[in-house]
């Protein structure tokens, strides 16, 4: 008999845009840890709505891959990449255009930087400008221009409860599912793949915390129960900037070949999250008992390039 798996599951799912620096494996690596430590699967999504239709290099996602099991790090089941889900997406966008609805947006950026908010839309919200349009002007105006695809969110503010964060609000507009060149949008992937593969905890950079309160409510308007949230701490440059390829030696290739290896990253990771002592050898399991959620860092952590080897 082979014992069932658990239910609900945590996930890593990186845009395969360039390779992990070590501000992304630190967040896998935490992903890693709290589904683990709750008993669930840890699944892993490539990202790749974008990258799939512009000119890419579609070695980077394998890449991706081999520098997270080089971490330690495995994962359950087959890695979704989200190019191959489109039917899905469309499914979803049918059925959010039955309830709550959905319409046609013809707004440049521009327009909607310049447009006056609605008096009771909550700050950063879409203006609302293209939820009334008629019939004629609609079409006048998908003459000039193809048109993305709106949600009928409702200005609204949305509270979700972050296991770092504590409580965030944030507003729900009428946001973009699918963009006027054709692709869909992040908000709409992530959550129709989430709730697809029964993804309960979310844990990822703390970047997207502004993005979970629309993705709470779309969830919920799927149908679905929104999931625990966890929002890590991203990792920085020594100017306090979030780090990024720019910042040297930050990939595990461009370690390695500074003499760091894969389990020099690890220790370091480990010493960064209160996990180990500077320098001190560690496995994933180790580190798995010693995971408390509780007692992580809530501040960023510097990348010192300069001392990494
Ligand atoms: N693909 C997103 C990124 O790489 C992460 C999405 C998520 O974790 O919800 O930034």
């Amino acid at each position: 008999m082979t014992t069932p798996m658990p239910s609900g599951a945590g996930r890593f799912a990186p845009s395969p845009t360039s390779d992990l620096h070590v501000g992304n494996l630190r967040t896998a690596l935490l992903a890693w840890l709290f589904a683990r430590h709750s008993g669930r699967r840890f699944l892993v999504r490539i990202e790749d709505l974008d990258t799939a239709r512009v000119a890419h290099d579609p070695a980077v996602a394998d890449r991706q891959l081999a520098d997270l099991r080089a971490l330690g790090l495995d994962w359950d089941g087959e890695v979704v990449r989200q190019s191959r889900r489109l039917a899905a997406y469309a499914a979803a966008v049918a059925r959010l255009t039955d309830s709550p609805g959905t319409y046609p947006c013809f707004c440049s950026r521009r327009e909607i930087a310049e447009a006056v908010s609605a008096p009771h839309a909550p700050p950063g919200a879409y203006p609302g400008t293209c939820r009334r349009l008629t019939a004629a002007e609609r079409a006048e105006r998908a003459a000039r221009r193809p048109a993305a695809l709106r949600v009928r969110g409702g200005d609204i503010t949305v509270e979700v409860v972050d296991a770092l964060a504590g409580r965030f609000s944030g507003p729900v507009d009428d946001f973009v599912l699918r963009r006027n060149d054709g692709a869909y949008a992040y908000n709409l992937a992530v959550v129709v793949d989430d709730l697809a593969q029964g993804v309960d905890q979310v844990v990822r950079g703390d970047d997207l915390l502004a993005s979970s309160p629309r993705q709470a409510w779309l969830t919920e308007r799927l149908g679905g129960r929104r999931p625990t949230y966890a929002h890590v701490p991203l990792v920085v440059n020594r100017q306090g900037q979030r780090l990024a390829k720019r910042d040297g030696a930050v990939t595990l290739t461009d370690l390695a070949a500074r003499g760091v290896g894969a389990d020099a990253v690890r220790s370091r990771l480990a010493a960064s999250l209160g996990l180990a002592e500077a320098g001190e050898p560690v496995t994933t399991a180790d580190l798995l008992a010693r995971f408390d959620p509780t007692a992580l860092p809530r501040t960023p952590w510097a990348w010192d390039a300069g001392d990494a080897g």
